[in-house]
């Protein structure tokens, strides 16, 4: 079997035909789905990763992402972004004896943080550009912004 793969811009615009017919996709594995049937209406050879099509969609602005967390026991040494492969920051606080304190990190790209224990990535929603209402969700399940 031939595969082909799209470049980002290809990919950025099939992403954003998904969400132009609906406002949220509530999985990256629904998201995928639905964007690799966009890739084969254009050519039936085209494939592409979840992990990629989340990548471009955070790089190229086609999505905005969620990402819901669990938090785990390890500590966090993450110098790169789990959820996109950016740049952490250290998020820091000042302490009153005019130290800082390293309170955990974030991503310098998408919305992704972390406190000193690891949260790892567990679920992504994307929205498409027109998407405004936030939609609730039970407490047991928090939502980055
Ligand atoms: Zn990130």
């Amino acid at each position: 079997m031939s595969y082909r793969i799209p470049t980002s811009e290809v990919l950025a615009e099939a992403i954003r035909d998904v969400l132009r017919r609906r406002p949220t996709v509530g999985s990256q594995r629904k998201l995928t789905e639905l964007v690799l049937r966009e890739l084969k209406g254009i050519d039936e050879d085209y494939t592409a990763s979840e992990e990629r099509i989340r990548k471009v969609a955070i790089d190229s602005g086609s999505a905005k992402i969620e990402i819901h967390c669990r938090e785990g026991e390890e500590r966090s040494r993450y110098t790169r972004c789990p959820v996109c492969g950016s740049k952490m920051n250290r998020i820091r606080n000042e302490t009153v004896f005019g130290g800082t304190v390293t309170l955990g990190y974030k991503c310098t790209k998408c919305p992704y943080w972390t406190g000193l224990k690891r949260r790892m990535p567990i679920r992504y929603v994307f929205y498409g550009d027109g998407y405004t209402k936030i939609v609730e969700y039970d407490k047991s399940d928090p939502i980055d912004h």
